[in-house]
């Protein structure tokens, strides 16, 4: 039996992982699943599928989270160092699908006891990359992309030498307000940029791609992790959300992943690697569909993406800053404190003033100063929201 753990077990990703799991209850043995807020979710599970420990991101649940195992000998246990505690227990693959950097720190660990990591936790290489990257060699343990573009990638270049490869074009759906007139963005609300046309996902990513700050996140997560240079990676919009990558070789070729959008074929993907195995997604009928579609973004209408290329051209830890201003801008969009539009203006601003500020973007790139440069940025564009609502 594998032994696995899910961090962000109550979330999109970790309930699709879950739907995999319970289609073979006899092939793994549950260690540790987690979550934050929804507590019945998270023991409904542990209980399910017999986990050692249940871990709350909240210290103040634990009594909740005991109280909804009692009787059912899983562990219940509550916060940062739980969580961290959670990772250390030997597995042998580990899904990280917290949302946002919370998911680092986790997935760390899970990488220093040398379990097989499932990144979709995009934000742990934006904010970390070589650090992570470093970790994974250190302690002898993989890192496998669920992101469905990332796992486009991978797929895309089994057999391959990376040498080959001249570019990788990442697709985009172009989100909630691919249709929508320019005109319109400014006064989009929480609820407009909360549904996503094709993609069933957790609301920050699915606002994340409204604005596009997603894809600019996965642009710095394609560099990170194929090590391929800025100028090597494009962004292209395609509303049938078909064609989740393209990766183009020397020769001219280009190799494109399909199928249906649906997360369960990247997380089974990283689930069975390096096999495949049978999977319950819908299959693609091309005649059916009839037609692919492709557009070139636009960088005026999306400035997350000139800005992901000012991240991956500066390097250091401007992918930590990027990140964290973005949770933060996002945090206040969501409570409805600033505008759509003006997540990228903050986010904007806090990159200039680390920029202009002396040497904080190139402080080593270890854990304590990523934890530092996280921590000034979400201050920093809090007080960037603040003088543009002044
Ligand atoms: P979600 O909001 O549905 O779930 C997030 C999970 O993280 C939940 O289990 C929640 O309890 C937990 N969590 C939230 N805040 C936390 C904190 N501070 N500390 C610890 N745990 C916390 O999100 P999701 O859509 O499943 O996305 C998860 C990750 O996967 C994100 O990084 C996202 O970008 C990435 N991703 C998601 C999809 C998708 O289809 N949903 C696709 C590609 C990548
Ligand atoms: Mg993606």
């Amino acid at each position: 039996m594998r032994k696995i753990s899910i961090f962000g077990a109550t979330g999109s990703i970790g309930q699709n992982t879950i739907d995999l799991i319970d289609r073979q209850p006899s092939a793994y043995n549950v260690v540790a699943l987690t979550g934050a807020a929804n507590i019945e979710k998270l023991a409904k599970d542990a209980r399910r599928l017999n986990a050692d420990v249940a871990v709350t991101a909240y210290e103040n649940r634990l009594e909740d989270l005991r109280a909804a195992l009692s009787g059912s000998g899983v562990e219940a246990a509550a916060g940062q160092a739980a969580l961290t505690e959670a990772a250390m227990r030997p597995a042998d693959w580990v899904m990280s699908a917290i949302v946002g950097a919370a998911g680092l720190q986790p997935g760390l660990e899970a990488l220093k006891q040398g379990a097989t990591l499932a990144l979709a936790n995009k934000e742990t290489l934006v904010c970390a990359g070589a650090l992570v990257l470093e970790t994974a060699k250190r302690h002898n343990a993989r890192l496998l992309p669920v992101d469905s573009e990332h796992s486009a990638v991978f797929q895309a270049l089994v057999g391959e030498d990376i040498e080959t490869v001249e570019r990788i074009i990442i697709t985009a759906s172009g989100g909630a307000f691919r249709d929508w007139p320019q005109r319109d963005l400014a006064n989009a609300t929480v609820e407009q940029a909360s549904s996503h046309p094709n993609w069933d996902m957790g609301q920050r990513i699915t606002i994340d791609s409204a604005s596009m700050f997603n894809k600019a996140l996965e642009m710095i997560e394609t560099k990170e992790f194929f090590g391929t240079s800025p100028d090597q990676i494009e962004v292209l919009i395609h509303p049938e959300s078909i064609v989740h990558s393209l990766v183009g070789f020397k020769d001219g070729a280009v190799m494109a992943h399909m199928g249906a959008p649906d997360m369960r074929h990247a997380i089974g993907y990283a689930l069975h690697w390096p096999e495949r195995q049978e999977l319950p997604v819908e299959r693609l009928n091309l005649a059916e569909l009839g037609q692919l579609t492709f557009q070139e973004p636009d960088e005026d209408r999306y400035p997350a993406l000139r800005l992901a290329r000012n991240v991956m051209e500066r390097g250091g830890l401007s992918g930590t800053v990027f990140n964290a201003a973005k949770e933060r801008a996002l945090d206040l969009f969501i409570a409805r404190q600033v505008g759509f539009l003006q997540m990228a203006e903050i986010v904007e601003s806090v990159l200039i003033k680390f920029e202009t500020s002396n040497g904080l973007l190139d402080a080593e790139l270890n854990l304590d100063n990523v934890l530092q440069a996280d921590h000034l940025a979400r201050k920093w564009a809090s007080e960037a929201a603040i003088q543009k609502a002044g």
